[in-house]
């Protein structure tokens, strides 16, 4: 039996899943190694709603095992190793895997061979990383038992009965819209930098986001940054310093905007001045200028605009389809395009209402409720496990 082709790929959340499941369901002379820190898919769209409202989706409907998803392929095919690749060294064609403590393996680092690479490490966020105000798990940290990271933000947000949000994007309007919900009549303080809400987004999404959060009673400051955030333990409060002069006293002070790229393991040379890997239309890697042909990028960690999990299936295809031309040695090459895909924005305002648009095309509360509202799209999780949404 010829040898299989060694594929590693780096990330085990939404985009590293897509291309592992569409590239195993073509069936190439391959081997599929996925390497990933948390062994669990971590559905973190839903946050806004199971942080605020715990009781509201349990823990099965957001966080689902990356091996049993795999079972049913044939032995050999794939590999699942928990671990966080620290380098990627091209001379060898290898990666270093960092292991967590007490893995079954002696060494706390092992070395995986590879034919072709790919990076979907994804990114981070301030409020992830502890950086800016209270910690919330938007995203899972390396290593971290993330049933106990979510349970403790939920703690300390039903706890807090003053909030201030700092960041008007989807997620703190998602956010600001659960909290106001919240049991305890919660004060909630949502601060934007814009004049406007949801930047970006259509005037009439912007307009009706303004006037559902006044409705809930929350207190949206636009034209407005936050210059700094100081936890006082003393009083076990957040002294919120704001560009009016104005100072909040608040129970949580936690920012929902910024992305942190994961790059530390990726050579200089992939990556553009503010740290995201450059890729071709292929979603082939560029490295100083040009594309290398064994290492692709996927989801949030490319240079491409939008960091959306919409935005994944299409590129996780790409990357799934070139690999296997490429091992199959044909030409059916597959491009990416950011402006083929069209612009969405889908933001529910606590339980049974919000505003969004497809395109140009305004949608009304009820179909947000419809769409996302109901469940922050759960339903659709396991088809993301399984790499079947397109
Ligand atoms: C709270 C929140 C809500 C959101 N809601 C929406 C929404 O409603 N709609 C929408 O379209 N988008 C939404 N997004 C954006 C969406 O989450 C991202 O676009 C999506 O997570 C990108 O997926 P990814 O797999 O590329 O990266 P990530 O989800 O960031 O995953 C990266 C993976 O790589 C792993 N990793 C990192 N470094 C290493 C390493 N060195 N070695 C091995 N593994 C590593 C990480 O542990 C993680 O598993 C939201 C984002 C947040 C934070």
């Amino acid at each position: 039996m010829s040898q299989r082709i060694s594929v590693i790929v780096i990330g085990g959340s939404h985009a590293g899943l897509a291309v592992s499941q569409k590239l195993l369901r073509q069936r190439p002379k391959a081997a599929i190694t996925l390497i990933s820190p948390l062994d669990e898919y971590y559905f973190n769209i839903a946050a806004p709603r199971f942080l605020v409202k715990p009781e509201s989706l349990p823990p099965s409907k957001y966080l689902y095992s990356i091996p049993d998803a795999f079972r049913d392929y044939p032995a050999g095919s794939f590999t699942f190793v928990k671990g966080l690749v620290t380098k990627i060294d091209y001379t060898t064609k290898s990666v270093a895997v960092a292991l967590p403590a007490g893995s079954s393996t002696a060494a706390a680092v092992s070395s995986y061979d590879f034919d072709y690479l790919v990076i979907a490490s994804g990114s981070s966020t301030p409020a992830t990383l502890g950086q800016e105000g209270v910690r919330l798990p938007f995203k899972a940290t390396p290593f971290e038992d993330i049933r106990k990271a979510i349970y403790e933000a939920q703690v300390k947000l039903a706890d807090a009965q003053r909030v201030v949000i700092g960041g008007a994007g989807p997620l703190g309007v998602e956010i600001a819209g659960e909290l106001a919900e919240a049991p305890g009549s919660k004060k909630v303080t949502l601060v934007s930098r814009p004049n406007v809400l949801l930047e970006g987004a259509t005037v009439a999404v912007q307009r009706t986001a303004m006037s559902l959060l006044k409705r809930k009673n929350v207190d949206v400051l636009t034209g407005t940054t936050v210059e700094e955030a100081v936890y006082e333990p003393d009083t076990q409060t957040w002294k919120v310093k704001l560009s009016t002069g104005k100072t909040y006293t608040t129970d949580a002070y936690f920012a929902t905007t910024g992305t942190v790229p994961n790059n530390e393991f990726i050579p200089k040379g992939c990556l553009n001045p503010q740290g995201w890997v450059n890729v071709d239309e292929q979603l082939r890697v560029v490295e100083n200028g040009v594309s290398r042909t064994d290492t692709y990028a996927v989801g949030d960690i490319t240079c491409h605009p939008y960091r959306l999990l919409s935005r994944v299936s299409l590129q996780g295809q790409t990357v799934a389809s070139n690999i296997a031309a490429a091992i199959e040695q044909n030409s059916r090459i597959m491009t990416y395009s950011t402006e083929a895909q069209k612009k969405m924005m889908v933001v529910p305002v606590g339980q049974s209402t919000g505003t969004g648009h497809l395109g140009g095309w305004t949608m009304f509360g009820c179909l947000v409720w419809f769409f996302k509202g109901k469940d922050f799209l759960t339903y659709e999780a396991p088809k993301f496990l399984q790499g079947q949404m397109r």
